[in-house]
């Protein structure tokens, strides 16, 4: 039986997604070869390789706008170095808004100064902090768009003066926003677009070439852009597996009707947490995020039978980061509506049988 995939990441993924790419491992496009033994200058992947960065842009509403996307190696947290390589010459704004910020900033200050303008790390990144100057002689600011770890997402993002970078590694995709107010944005791919092993990263050009130091070509977005993101061997399967993705989503009718139905798994797990008095959220109320949701039990005792009860009504990947402990259920574009009422009536029947 397929279980109901609550997983952080690596995550759940549309299931005619997970089926088209077993078959392109047999045999991709009748071709009588494996998607993962043909040339990645072969038509057929060069051809994935542009469908993929096309359906990005588009999907983002960034066509013709002076963007590129890449796909690129090493994960987010190579985007933590590679954004400030390419653009902190002197002084970068970081908002702190969880571990993934945290780290972004350790990076960042072997380039330059790193002014954090907000943080929330001293009340356990429960919440987004709201009242914070940005100057206007930053290079950037970093944001973090949702906090995986913890459950936060930032709601309303700041008007600023300087170019906006944003890690959007586990809400891309998810909810409509202007993108054309961010200059770089970056994602894993393992959330809301395929499995780990590529990362999206969507430029603004105008925004590279300001930095003085030389860069090395793999950490250069001009030479990756140069190359069309095939500098060097892209990750195929990656690559291909976030294609089908985000055809998937173009076909089920794009960011507006997933978001739609993001909210509503949203609203039937935050208002089971708010209704029964066994669980208490962890985020403020105000900065919950749509696609973590974090909670604790109200009481310990519970916790074996409430474990007991999720698994066996196939729940899987329930168990908070090890870092907050607790609970986190992720509920990300491919997770169905469906599976969220399976975990609520676990929960109301605890509540039951409490
Ligand atoms: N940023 C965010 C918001 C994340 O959730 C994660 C991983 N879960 C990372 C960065 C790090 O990503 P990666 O493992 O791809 O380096």
């Amino acid at each position: 039986m397929k279980k109901h995939n609550f997983s952080a990441g690596p995550c759940v993924l549309p299931q005619e997604v997970i089926l088209k790419s077993a078959e392109a491992i047999q045999d991709f496009n009748n071709s009588g070869l494996s998607l993962i033994e043909i040339s990645h200058r072969s038509k057929d992947f060069v051809a994935v390789m542009d469908r993929a960065r096309a359906l990005a842009l588009e999907l983002l509403g960034l066509e013709n706008k002076g963007y590129k996307a890449l796909f690129l190696h090493g994960g987010a947290s190579l985007q933590f170095l590679m954004t400030a390589y390419n653009l902190l010459e002197t002084k970068a704004g970081y908002l702190n808004t969880g571990t993934w910020s945290d780290n972004a900033i350790k990076e960042a200050k072997l380039f330059g100064e790193v002014l954090e303008v907000g943080s929330s790390k001293s009340e356990g990144y429960n919440h987004i902090p709201k009242m914070y100057g940005v100057p206007n002689d930053l290079d950037y600011l970093h944001l973090t768009s949702n906090n995986t770890i913890y459950g936060t997402q930032i709601k309303n993002f700041p008007k600023v003066n300087v170019p906006l970078v944003c890690d959007m590694s586990s809400d891309i995709f998810s909810r409509q926003l202007d993108f054309s107010k961010f200059d770089l944005i970056y994602a894993g791919a393992q959330k809301n677009m395929g499995p780990a092993g590529t990362t999206l990263v969507v430029v603004k050009e105008s925004v590279l070439g300001n930095v003085s130091r030389k860069i090395p070509s793999m950490m250069d977005y001009q030479a990756h852009i140069l190359k069309e993101s095939m500098f060097n061997t892209p990750a195929v399967f990656p690559v291909y597996v976030s294609m089908l993705t985000l055809e998937w989503l173009k076909n089920s009718g794009g960011i507006p009707a997933i978001e739609e139905v993001n909210n509503k798994k949203a609203q039937l797990l935050y208002s089971e947490i708010d209704l029964n008095p066994l669980f208490n959220g962890y985020s403020i109320k105000e900065d919950r995020s749509t696609m973590n949701a974090t909670f604790n039990l109200t009481e310990s005792k519970l916790q074996a039978t409430f474990d007991a009860m999720w698994k066996e009504a196939g729940i899987n990947g329930l168990s908070g980061h090890r870092s907050i402990g607790g609970y986190r259920a992720s509920m990300y574009n491919a997770l169905s509506l469906e599976s969220v009422g399976i975990l609520v009536d676990v929960m109301s029947e605890l509540e039951r049988k409490a």
